[in-house]
């Protein structure tokens, strides 16, 4: 079930399509817990095949982030796909993604900004200033570029005609929907809602440089998020005040990044909430950095 090689996993999608069989691609990049297996579910549900994707892409890190640390656990992930019923994992190498072309240089990490310093010979997708410079796009320069250029190439690799994606990432997916929009990408985007264990934190593979006490303070934002929509099921619109209320939950260990309130189709920041309302904070505590949403309704 595991190819690593764009030309193998072609010949195999390939024999689908001629047999009619309808493609689900679940892009992930790898150390997956119950919030990837919820989106492969989906795709297993829906349709006839399903595809996972593990690639780590370096173009969507910016220099100074945890690239070479991020969680590599392939084997893990293989026995979780498998036993889920996964057809074929893409596991590529970052040779097979970026450097098997004719130019010198593999694009760099951070996306375009950092292209455009090092020179390099790159075609990238970049979304709208809008929709980036906002939220994790303003620490995170050059991000959803990187997101963007690799999800195309595994659209284009794999075809599918569904692909699903997690609204833990709401800013991702927002982005991919107006990316498929705008380029007429002929496939579905399905959004998966968030995946939280007990105690409400939202699964993420970053979840693991926690130690204990940082799991316990990782869980302020989901309580600033179950707070701010119970304020505003009584009533409370204005998303000054709404966000106030988050002050009574931070406390020294936490960061605060960002606490918005945006339109959930187009990102634009509201200045009273309502029902299409979404909400996103984004924290960093015990060094990690955490974000989660939800929406008012
Ligand atoms: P990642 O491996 O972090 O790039 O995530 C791959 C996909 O899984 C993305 O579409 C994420 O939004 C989704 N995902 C990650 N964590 C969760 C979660 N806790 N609940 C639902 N989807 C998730």
């Amino acid at each position: 079930m595991l190819k690593t090689k764009i030309a193998d996993i072609r010949k195999e999608v390939l024999q689908w399509k001629k047999e009619g069989l309808s493609v689900g691609l679940v892009p992930t990049m790898g150390a997956l817990h119950q919030g990837h297996l919820s989106l492969i579910k989906q795709s297993l549900k829906k349709c006839d095949r399903t595809v996972v994707s593990v690639f780590v892409n370096p173009i969507q890190f910016g220099p100074a982030e945890d690239l070479d640390k991020y969680p590599r656990t392939l084997e893990a992930d293989l026995e979780l796909c498998k036993n889920a019923g996964v057809d074929i994992v893409f596991a590529p190498s970052q040779n097979e993604m970026y450097e098997n072309t004719p130019h010198p240089n593999p694009p760099p990490q951070g996306g375009r900004e950092q292209s455009r310093l090092s020179n390099d010979f790159f075609t990238y997708v970049i979304p709208p200033f809008f929709y980036t410079d906002k939220l994790c796009g303003k620490s995170r320069p050059g991000h959803f570029d990187g997101v963007c250029t690799v999800v195309m190439k595994l659209f284009n690799i794999v075809q599918p005609d569904y692909a699903f994606f997690g609204q833990k990432d709401a800013q991702q997916l927002v982005i991919i929907r107006k990316m498929v929009q705008d380029l007429n990408i002929p496939i579905e985007i399905v959004s998966c809602p968030i995946v939280r264990d007990e105690n409400g934190l939202a699964l993420s593979s970053r979840n693991q440089y926690l130690s204990e006490e940082g799991r316990k303070q990782a869980l302020v934002l989901n309580k600033i998020l179950t707070n701010i929509r119970a304020c505003y099921n009584k009533g409370i619109q204005d998303v000054k005040a709404l966000g106030e209320t988050a002050f009574a939950f931070l406390n020294e260990h936490h960061e605060l990044e960002y606490l918005e309130f945006v339109d959930k189709n187009t990102l634009e920041n509201k200045t009273k909430a309502d029902d299409d309302t979404l909400v996103l904070i984004a924290v960093k505590t015990d060094n990690v950095r955490l974000i989660d949403n939800c929406f008012m309704k």
